[in-house]
Parts: structure tokens; sequence; C-alpha cells
């Protein structure tokens, strides 16, 4: 092994604790990888009190925390682990003593910015009131971009932070954290910096954009998606500002942990399996029409799980299987939460189409696992997609992902070309223009394929149960990339991008 690196994991949520999306998957795999491969990791989320039992009786230490003059908090840092993983949750009653992690159900909370000021802060006082020297401040999101400004701005003449070098990974850059000019005093955010370049957007606050401009290192997390944030279309409005990053942002894929997603161990379904030539397959199958009441029949059953957002391409899937269940023989589960408009419109297709379709509306980690072995395909139609997890799990259990080829998802599958030439190596399907049609298309030619074709489904099952994500693989690219940072001057440096 390299040096073994002190790294500083700052995130708005954690798996095992506070999960609404992928960050939190990453924020507790990777750390996880790191520590196993022999590094000194703590990871840092809010004490939010929703969690609040697990962190109740922790450790706790109490500092204050000087966001600029009139912003100074008393913190309370609890001490503690998740499954074995380093954590330090910040307590702060004002900010999180409430339900809700970034929002109310409606609407987010007008305080975020400084709720996550304190926690990307919060992180590095930590680090200074117990004499901890972090190689390697690893940040993610807008939640806690503002730590890679702070370090730079607020610690530089720190000498505990000397060698500490940042890295902001985009796990989706279409939430950046905008808010009102008004916040530049309270975060402690020089006017200086409220510039078009650095943190100014429109006359507001942009945090995640401030991050970009400030940290050492950047990383998006798949190739795919490292390569679109620099162009006009894929940048979320930043691309000017990626491509100014170009040379210190890199893509890692994220891993997959197999521990809980493998179809011959998966805890969640009522049969393993360890090829597709096991019964187990077809008993999930099985199982999954009994409970929701679908014919048991030897049709294509397709399956989705996903937040329900526009990023999800929902307005491409709905009238898409409006028209394949028009004319085919198919079965739809799809499993969402999230927006309401797009719940409904998936109740309606439900109701139309009453035989054939299921939507339940929820977050049901266990329908998921349940879901992934049970169905034959899995739809993924996203407008944009970071890296994406389910396409990764669906492999795994043989169950075909049919993806918009984009971002993360043109990196983990590997689409059938048309004339099927490379059937020995193809995992899943792909179509590109963001339409229904295409889809519709692409969904009709997946169904072909599984009714008439039956030894190419089967050797693309074999193919795509054989795919491996490994989280160590990817751990090992961001120890190199830290290195990198640890090696070169910090860009962070102001006078030196100017
Ligand atoms: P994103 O982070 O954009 O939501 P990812 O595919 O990267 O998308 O990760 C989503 C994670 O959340 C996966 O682990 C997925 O299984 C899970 N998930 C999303 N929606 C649901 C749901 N309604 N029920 C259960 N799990 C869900």
């Amino acid at each position: 092994m390299t040096e073994a690196l002190k790294i500083l994991v700052v995130a708005s949520e954690v798996e095992g604790l506070v999960k609404t999306g992928g960050l939190a998957d990453v924020a507790r795999a990777l750390p996880a990888c790191l520590q196993a491969m022999g590094h000194d990791v703590k990871v840092v989320m809010p004490a939010y009190q929703r969690i609040r039992e697990h962190w109740r009786t922790w450790p706790a230490q109490s500092f204050t925390l000087s966001l600029s003059l009139s912003e100074n908090h008393s913190i309370r840092a609890r001490t503690g682990n998740n499954a074995g993983l380093p954590m330090i949750l910040l307590e702060h009653a004002p900010s999180f003593e409430r339900d809700g992690v970034y929002d109310d159900g409606y609407h987010a909370f007008d305080d975020n910015p400084r709720r996550f000021a304190i926690l990307s802060k919060g992180a590095l006082q930590w680090c200074l009131v117990n004499d901890w020297q972090p190689d390697i401040v690893h940040l993610n999101d807008w939640q806690s971009a503002l730590g890679a400004y702070y370090l730079s701005e607020h610690f530089q003449n720190e000498p505990h932070f000397a060698h500490t070098r940042s890295l902001l990974t985009l796990h989706n850059g279409a939430y950046q954290g905008h808010a009102d000019a008004s916040w530049l005093q309270p975060l402690g955010i020089d006017l200086g910096y409220f510039r078009e370049d650095i943190f100014e957007d429109y006359g507001r606050i942009n945090l995640l954009k401030g991050g970009l401009y400030f940290a050492d290192g950047l990383n998006a997390v798949s190739p795919g998606y490292a390569a679109e944030l620099v162009t006009n279309l894929g940048g979320h409005g930043l691309g000017r500002f990626f491509r100014a990053r170009q040379n210190d942002l890199i893509g890692i894929i994220n891993g997959c942990d197999y521990g809980q997603w493998s179809p011959e161990i998966d805890a969640h379904i009522p049969a393993h399996f360890h090829s597709i030539d096991d019964a187990g397959k077809a008993q999930c199958k099985a199982a999954l029409q009994r409970e929701f009441s679908l014919a048991e029949r030897a049709v294509p059953l397709l399956v989705s799980i996903s937040r329900l957002t526009d990023q999800k391409g929902f307005h491409l899937l709905i009238p898409a299987l409006e028209e394949v269940l028009k004319t085919t023989d198919i079965q739809v589960i799809l499993l969402g939460s999230g927006d309401a408009q797009l719940a409904a419109r998936l109740h309606s297709l439900e109701q139309r189409f009453a035989q054939q379709v299921r939507f339940i509306e929820g977050y049901d980690m266990a329908l998921s696992h349940r879901l992934e072995a049970g169905g034959d395909a899995f739809l993924m139609p996203s407008l944009f997609e970071p890296c994406g997890l389910n396409q990764i799990y669906s492999q795994r259990y043989g169950t075909l992902p049919l993806v918009r080829a984009v971002g993360g998802l043109t990196d983990t599958v590997i689409a059938l070309n048309e004339n099927a030439s490379n059937a020995q190596t193809a995992t899943g399907f792909s179509f590109f223009e963001p339409d229904a049609r295409p889809l519709q298309q692409a969904i009709a030619r997946l169904i072909t394929i599984y009714s008439d074709q039956p030894d190419l489904w089967q050797q693309m099952q074999r193919n795509a149960m054989a795919q491996r994500f490994e989280w160590r693989d990817s751990a090992n690219r961001y120890i190199d990339f830290y290195q990198r940072l640890l090696t070169t001057p910090g860009s962070n440096s102001t006078a030196k991008r100017q």
C-alpha cells in the first residue's frame, strides 16, 4: 500500500444513517473501502434529528464555530461509528433539530445556506480542535462545496492545513445551492468573491460554483458525466466554469456494494440464484407476479426503481410505455417516490392498463431488491445520469438494463449494437434522442429479442451477471487522484489562478 492518508469526508447524507440518493451510498461505501485499505478516514455529517437515536449516547465535544463576525455558533460534535466507519455528527439544534434533511417535504429550508455552511466549516474546525491534520478534505456536492472556500480563504494562514488538499466530488451537478446575495455576509463569503466566475450567478450566490473555483481537485462520479459537465448542454449552466477547471476534473465510476446486491446471497429475495440457468430467477419473477396480482405467464416483466423527478425521464417513459402497452403483452412494475404530478400520471397509467401495470408509490428498499431479482429488464431513460446505481445492480441479477446513453449509463452498460455483432459482450440496450419515440422503439426491440431470440437474451444475461464494478477499483482511482493533488501545488490559491 502507498503511505496511509488521513482523509476527512464531508457529506450531507451517509447510507446506514440518512439516505435520499446515490450520494449516501458513495459516502458510506468509499470511506469504508479506503479504511479497509489502511487509510485513516473520518466522515462528517450533520446530527439530524431523525437519527437522534443513533447519536444520542455518543460522546459529545463542544466548540464554537464562527462563520463570520456576526455568526458564532455553538456546535457539539458527536463521535461514534456507522457499521465500523468513524463518524463525526455535528449537532446544532437551530439547524438540524427538525424533520427533513433538505426540505419540509415541499420547499427547501430557507436557512439551508447556513445549515450546510455549518457542516462545511464545522468539519474543518473539528480537525483544528482535535489536532487532526487531514491530507485530504473530500467534499461532496453543493452541501459541502463551501468547505473548499473556507479551507482556502478562512484557514489560509493556519499551519494545521498547510498541506491539506481539497477534492470536490460531483454526484449531481443539477443541484447547486442557490442563495440570496444577503447570505454573503452571514456565510463569511468575501464580497470580492461575489464575481461571475466565482460565487455570483445571475445576482444570486451559487455555492457549488464557488466550490468549483476553490477546490484543488474535482471529480464526477463517471468519466461520461465528467465529459458532459464541460459542455454547455451537460454542464447544468456551469459548462464554462467546469471548462475553466478541465485539467483538474476527472471521472471515477462508483462501485457497487455486492455484499448487498448479489443474487447468491441477497437477504431480501425469495430465491437465490448463481446463474440464469438456476430456477431461482424464474422463482423470483413468479413471486413478483403473485405479489402484485399479475398473471403468472412468460411475458417480459419490465421494472423500474427511481426517484420521481424530471431527471429520470418519466416524460419519455410514460408515453413510450402507453404505446407499447396498447399493442404488446408485457408486464410493468414501477417503484418510486417524489414529484406528486409524476406519481399521479403513473397511477393513471396503472388504472388504464390494470392487467399489466403496477405502480408502487413509496420508498421500499426490500422491494427494490425483489424487483431487481425478478424483473427481466430494467428501465432507466434518464435525461442525465451522473453514475446511476440501479443499472449496475440489475446487471448483477441478469435483469437487462435499457438506458439512455448518457453519463454513467454509457460507462456501465454495453449496449447491444444494431446488428447484434457484439452479442458476446453486450449487457443491455440503449437509445439516445431524448424523445418518447426512440425509447418506444428500444423497448419494442428488447421485447422482440426476449420473445424471438432467447439464446441472444440469455447470452446477454450471462454477460451482464459477469460484470463487476468493484469499490476497490474506484477507491484505488481516488487514492491516485488524492496523491496527485498532494504532490502538486494547491490550485485553490486565488493568486495562482488569477
Ligand atoms: P439517484 O442518486 O439519482 O437517486 P442512483 O441510481 O444513483 O440515483 O441511486 C438511487 C439509489 O436509491 C439506489 O440505491 C436505488 O435503489 C435507491 N432508490 C431510489 N428510489 C427508490 C425507491 N422508491 N425505493 C427504494 N429504493 C430506491
